[in-house]
């Protein structure tokens, strides 16, 4: 369908495009020689355009660059500014803490982590909550108690699931059917095989015989894949996974993440699954550094009970500013006042008016391509029918016309997350930013079907 000489010809005129619109950015990038990568954190080198843009300022669902070029922005930092950025309600809580009250890092617990914790137990049903500064974090620290209160060794994964640089999570199905270490896993500590389990994601048979080994302590999942594309649980799958971690006696935990887009209790709340464990991070404190894991109350009790777990001192479970009186205040902020259930009502419709203008889209250039939504974050994919689990998903990728369109739009002032085609809406996204979208997707879809 895609006339692969014209998309790279369109491809250049972009990135030339691109060069001349950021002369600024270009030479903060070229001025960056100290920097690992030449940029704060490696992944910053995922750009279509050859280097950054830089940030000069951002708020609600805007960015502004520091060659004065402002965007709409769909990638909400990769979900940790879904709330928008610097939403009052959380900027009032920050100064408050920080300018008034005083105290960024204490060692001391302030009242408002039980506000936090009574609010995810309502949101989310698991009763007892501890606080991490990452959601990577609170997957390592699920991780250990999952092990400690099985006695078994393996977390098992969906294959091409993302829960951060967590060690474990880094296998793939591999051609044979068994686990591999996924490509590119940088210093890996020990063969992955000896800590892992991988199986597709949509596949209970595949799922059965692998807990059949007796090994696992932990299903460590996202309700729906959304770092490989998003990829939706076909009906009946998670009442599948639900069914057989329990008859294995399997721990399961599952990572809200990014799922939290499908509404203010996540896709636990939305969908009625039952985990025993909770992860979360990322947008809770409205971009401050945040993470949760939420255990049951049975759960925590037996970690509690356990006098051979160092919970206190040196037991690999913790972190000096993990629970810090500032975190906990954003978040109290973000989650009583901006990431409401109300505000969630309204991301979602108008995340399904981007879906149904993308579609059409699609539809009316009877392009292979899909679209999924994920309550408040819709992706599109340039495979149809959608992929069904994280192998299809990563074998329909199309690096060249995503960065393509991801170039495209960032020349007409969208922003979409660089890894994927992923819009997210915060609360305060309209209509009239979705159709600015819609528009500049559609004209880029019109150049490439070369009309
Ligand atoms: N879990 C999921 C599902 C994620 O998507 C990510 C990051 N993309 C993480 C965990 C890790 O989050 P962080 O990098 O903030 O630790």
């Amino acid at each position: 369908m895609i006339d692969r000489a014209k998309l790279t010809e369109i491809y250049a005129r972009e990135r030339q495009n691109f060069v001349a619109r950021h002369p600024t950015s270009s030479a903060a990038y070229g001025r960056s020689g100290h920097l690992f990568g030449q940029v704060p954190m490696t992944w910053m080198n995922k750009n279509a355009g050859g280097f950054p843009i830089y940030l000069e300022r951002a708020r609600g669902n805007r960015v502004w660059d520091v060659d004065g070029v402002e965007y709409v922005d769909f990638a909400l930092g990769d979900s940790g500014a879904m709330a928008g950025h610097s939403p009052d309600a959380t900027v009032a809580a920050i100064q408050d803490r920080i300018a008034t009250q005083g105290g960024i890092t204490t060692m001391l617990p302030t009242q408002d982590a039980e506000w936090v914790g009574a609010e995810l137990t309502r949101r989310f049903g698991l009763e007892r909550w501890s606080f991490s500064l990452t959601a990577t974090d609170a997957n390592r620290w699920a991780i250990r108690l999952a092990r400690a209160l099985t006695g078994r060794p393996k977390i098992l994964f969906n294959s091409y699931c993302y829960h951060g640089s967590v060690d474990e999570s880094l296998i793939v199905v591999g051609p044979g059917g068994e686990g591999v270490s996924r490509p590119g896993n940088v210093g890996e500590p020990v063969d992955v095989r000896i800590t892992s389990r991988v199986v597709e994601f949509n596949d209970l048979q595949g799922l059965e015989r692998q807990l059949a080994h007796g090994d696992v302590a932990a299903v460590l999942m996202e309700p729906a894949l959304t770092n490989i594309g998003i990829v939706l649980p076909e009906a009946g799958y998670l009442a599948g996974v639900r069914e057989l971690t329990r008859r294995h006696s399997v721990l399961l935990i599952n990572d809200e993440t990014h799922t939290f887009s499908a509404g203010p209790g996540g896709a636990t709340r939305a969908w009625g699954l039952e985990p025993d464990i909770l992860v979360i991070g990322k947008s809770i404190a409205g971009g401050i550094p945040m993470g949760a894991y939420g255990l049951s109350a049975e759960l925590a009790d037996r970690a509690l009970a356990r006098s051979d777990l160092d919970l206190v001192d040196m037991g690999g479970v913790g972190g000096t500013l993990a629970g810090n009186p500032l975190s906990i205040a954003a978040t109290r902020a973000t989650l009583e006042h901006v990431l409401t259930d109300d505000t969630f009502k309204a991301m979602i419709d108008t995340a399904t008016y981007f879906a149904a203008g993308v579609q059409s889209v699609i539809d009316q250039h009877c392009l292979p391509w899909s679209l999924s939504q994920l309550g408040a974050r819709a992706e599109y994919r340039f495979a149809s029918p959608a992929p069904r689990n994280g192998t299809e998903s990563a074998a329909s990728a199309d690096a060249e016309l995503e960065d393509f369109i991801h170039l495209y739009l960032l020349n007409r002032g969208i922003l979409l997350t660089p890894f994927h085609n992923m819009a997210l809406m915060s609360p305060v996204t309209t209509i009239a930013d979705v159709d600015r979208h819609h528009s500049v997707f559609e004209a880029a879809v019109r150049e490439l079907a070369g009309g």
